[in-house]
């Protein structure tokens, strides 16, 4: 039986920022933690502190409010209840659920979303066993990156892929491995691998993952009238996105050319998914996709009945604020 009132419940969009502690090189340069957050109003304030032209210090004050607000002190099970959770009944009700993290680059976004998929699909696992036992539904993982404008596969190899747009506008990433998972164990196998592949891909550095989007997708699917040869349909979708550092789009001014190259790409990237997040929240008929190839690739997550859940992730310090600033202004905009 399903939970109508709960499906409702889950909001079109969502906007959640989580802060985390501040670490131990903030706390060596003897940075101040300039965020308080207040959970019950669901308010956030930075404490800005400028010069005056004489060259005195004041603090100017920012206020933001958002659906919720963490604090360092929250868990990663209590960001899974806050955000993902209530929108993984829905994906067996032909809803498309999309969880970004933005934020720039060592504002925790790969921490926070890690654990995402796997918490989901424990949970999609029980529901196709209890609930929904014997109705033919599968469950799929795939996982990819996009650099530099081009796909690439996190559990092929890092092989390179394309996208097809088939008559019907709908996407389709040619070769893109898709996994049938039954068991907690193979998904855990599979996020793991992915995750490998991708902070290990070009150089080694976690300074390449920061200029990449990485997108891991649960699929639904239900089998046509019970039969195993035909393929089946998908039905929903849960994405996971974890976004380029957020201040790489701001990379197009660096001496070297690849990067310049890259930090627009990027920067076009955000700028596309939140416009294309607005246009969603106005229940507008075009949907500007073609912005970016992350939009487009999303493009079947933003059709129908879509649920986005975006996770703002910031760093408490002084030094950040700027960064900060433009994450919580960024997140602002998309509400
Ligand atoms: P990003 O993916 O945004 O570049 P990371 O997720 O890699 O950032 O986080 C940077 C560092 O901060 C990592 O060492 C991570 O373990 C730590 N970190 C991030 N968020 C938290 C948190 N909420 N609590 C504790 N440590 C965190
Ligand atoms: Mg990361």
């Amino acid at each position: 039986s399903v939970d109508k009132e709960k499906l409702a419940s889950a909001a079109k969009i969502k906007v959640v920022v989580r802060k985390r502690p501040l670490n131990k090189k903030e706390i060596a340069k003897k940075e101040e933690d300039i965020i308080t957050i207040e959970r019950s109003s669901n308010s956030l304030t930075v404490h800005e502190t400028k010069l005056k032209v004489d060259l005195t210090e004041y603090v100017e004050k920012h206020e933001f409010v958002f659906d919720a607000v963490l604090d360092e002190d929250v868990s990663n099970d209590e960001v899974y209840q806050e955000t993902v959770e209530p929108v993984v009944p829905a994906i067996f009700q032909r809803t498309k659920a999309t969880c970004f993290a933005y934020g720039q680059t060592g504002s925790g976004k790969t921490y926070t979303m890690q654990p995402l998929p796997l918490r989901a699909s424990q949970d999609i696992l029980r529901l196709m066993h209890h609930t929904y036992c014997n109705q033919g539904f599968q469950l799929f993982v795939s996982f990819f990156e996009i650099y530099g404008g081009k796909l690439f596969d996190l559990l092929n190899d890092r092989r390179k892929l394309c996208m097809r747009e088939d008559g019907k506008q709908k996407v389709c990433i040619v070769g893109l491995q898709e996994y049938r998972v039954s068991n907690v164990d193979a998904i855990r196998e599979l996020i793991e691998k992915g995750n490998a592949t991708r902070s290990t891909g070009i150089t080694g550095a976690n300074e390449e993952s920061s200029r990449s989007h990485a997108i891991l997708q649960l699929a639904i699917k239900k089998s046509v009238d019970g039969s195993e040869s035909k393929p089946p349909r998908i039905v929903g979708k849960l994405s996971f996105i974890d976004l380029a550092g957020s201040e790489r789009g701001a990379d197009t001014t660096d001496n070297d050319k690849q990067t310049r190259i890259e930090g627009a790409e990027i920067n076009k990237s955000l700028l596309a998914l939140k416009e294309c997040i607005r246009a969603l929240d106005n229940d507008q008929v075009h949907i500007p996709f073609r912005g970016s190839k992350l939009t487009e690739v999303l493009r079947d997550s933003f059709v129908g009945d879509s649920r986005t859940v975006m996770i703002s992730c910031i760093s408490p310090s002084s030094g950040s604020c700027e960064h900060t600033l433009n994450t919580l202004r960024y997140a602002d905009r998309v509400k």
